[in-house]
């Protein structure tokens, strides 16, 4: 195994490093959140008798809800039969 050679970064290197590293740790926060969320959504949903669909075709704001054979978008009001 050779060893691994490491230039200097330059300080646009390091700053640009030091973004991406910011930014991967806010993706987490980001995705966790997410989870959280979509978890959260389903539960209420589940409660309250409402599937949760497949995004709105028709604005790609929201998920579409599915209750009592109607499925809706809450976001721009697009209906569809299932
Ligand atoms: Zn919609």
């Amino acid at each position: 195994m050779s060893p691994q050679i490491r230039f200097p970064q330059t300080k646009r290197e390091r700053t640009t490093t030091a973004q991406l590293i910011a930014l991967n740790e806010r993706l987490e926060v980001i995705e966790r959140r997410h989870c959280m969320l979509q978890n959260t959504v389903e539960a209420l949903g589940r409660e309250a008798g409402v599937s949760v669909g497949s995004p709105c075709s028709h604005c790609d704001q929201s998920h579409m809800l599915i209750k009592d054979g109607h499925m809706y978008c809450p976001h721009c009001g697009h209906r569809r039969t299932i």
